[in-house]
């Protein structure tokens, strides 16, 4: 049996793998789940997978999780401490699918064992991807993508050699606004920005999509993940999300990656690889799709894209400082204290200052050095809040 755990079982991403383990539940010695404040939906998932243990990342919810599972056996514990304690136990396969820097720790936890990861937690790559590449390496542990457009990429460089390698082509759906006009964007609501015309995710993400902050994150994610330059990978707008990402090779062949908009994809493909598997998703009939479309991006539309790119270029920790002040300002737009175009404005301030301020290009990232710049980061992003004209 396949010892796994899921970390942020309780969401969208750890909800699809669920689903798949489930469906040949006596595959899988289920070692951990964690999850947030829907300990309802962790101790049902902790029970009907028989894991061995379940954990909160939010003490306050300790006891009521506790009680939900009090008689089952399985083991309760809370807090970061003990997720990261959880990422310590040893699996086959451990699937990261947390939002957020709180992603981090985990992961580098797990890598260190030596476990395969699964990471959905594009965030740990944007804010470390140094760091966590690197503790894979020194433990012989297998970083395996998750993200659609990451698993595509991979998917079409099985058996290629990096160096025939020309351009890396990441598609976007282009997000709730993307025919909106731009004028309009400053007064987006939450609601019109929590809408995604093709994905069901997250609402952090989903919001990210609306803004392409997470096109921007994975731009830097790419760049990380693949170990190539920013100005090899592009950004295309597709509407119909079926084309997940293309791979340009320099005898012109672009291979592109088709499939349905359906994470269970990218998290089987992970989750079974080196090999493919039957997996319970739709198998697209191109006919009847018909066409398929492609823009380029508007810059004035999606100003995170440039942010990206000065990120990519600086490198060092300012991917850790972007992260930060991104999760701030969309806390800021989700509170309704700044708007949807201010959150774009509100992380270039953050870089402009940090920039200036500390060494942000160093080469030296370490965990501390990336937790201060985060925290930082936060306080800066905050702190523009009250500069925004
Ligand atoms: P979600 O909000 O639906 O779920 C997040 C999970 O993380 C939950 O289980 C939650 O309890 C847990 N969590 C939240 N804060 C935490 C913390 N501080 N410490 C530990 N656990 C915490 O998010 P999602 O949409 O499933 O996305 C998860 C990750 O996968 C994100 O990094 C996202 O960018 C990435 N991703 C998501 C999708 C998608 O289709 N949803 C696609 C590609 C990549
Ligand atoms: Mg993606």
């Amino acid at each position: 049996m396949r010892r796994i755990s899921v970390f942020g079982a309780t969401g969208s991403v750890g909800q699809s793998a669920l689903d798949l383990v489930a469906r040949d539940a006596g595959a899988y010695d289920v070692v951990a789940l964690t999850g947030g404040r829907n300990v309802v939906q962790l101790a049902k998932d902790a029970q009907a997978l028989g894991a061995d243990l379940a954990v909160t990342c939010y003490p306050e919810c300790y006891q009521d999780l506790k009680d939900l599972l009090a008689g089952t056996g399985i083991a309760v514990a809370a807090g970061p401490a003990a997720v990261a304690e959880a990422a310590a136990r040893e699996a086959d396969w451990a699937l990261s699918a947390i939002v957020g820097a709180a992603g981090l720790v985990p992961g580098l936890t797990a890598l260190a064992q030596g476990n395969t990861l699964a990471l959905a937690n594009k965030e740990s790559l944007v804010t470390a991807g140094p760091l966590l590449l690197g503790e894979a390496k020194a433990h012989g542990a297998t970083v395996l993508p998750v993200d659609s457009e990451h698993s595509a990429v991979f998917q079409a460089l099985v058996g290629e050699d990096m160096t025939a390698v020309e351009r890396v082509i990441i598609t976007a759906s282009g997000g709730a606004f993307r025919d909106w006009p731009v004028e309009k964007l400053a007064t987006a609501t939450l609601a019109e920005a929590s809408n995604h015309p093709n994905w069901d995710m997250g609402q952090r993400i989903t919001i990210d999509s609306a803004s392409m902050f997470n096109k921007a994150m994975e731009l830097i994610e790419t760049k990380e993940f693949f170990n190539v330059s920013s100005d090899m990978i592009e950004v295309l707008v597709h509407r119909e999300s079926l084309i997940h990402a293309m791979v340009g090779f320099n005898d012109g062949a672009l291979m592109a990656h088709v499939g349905p908009p359906d994470m269970r994809h990218a998290i089987g493909y992970a989750l079974h690889w080196p090999e493919r598997r039957t997996l319970p998703v739709e198998r697209l009939d191109l006919a009847k799709i018909g066409k398929l479309t492609f823009e380029a991006p508007d810059a004035a539309r999606y100003p995170a894209l440039a942010l990206a790119t000065r990120v990519m270029e600086q490198g060092g920790l300012s991917g850790a400082a972007f992260n930060a002040a991104k999760e701030r300002a969309l806390d800021g737009f989700i509170a309704g204290e700044i708007g949807f175009l201010d959150m774009s404005r509100v992380v270039a301030a953050t870089l402009d200052k940090m920039s200036s301020q500390t060494g942000v290009q160093t080469a030296d990232i370490t965990l501390d050095s990336v937790l201060e710049t985060d925290r930082l980061a936060r306080i800066y992003a905050g702190e523009a809040f009250g500069q925004l004209g």
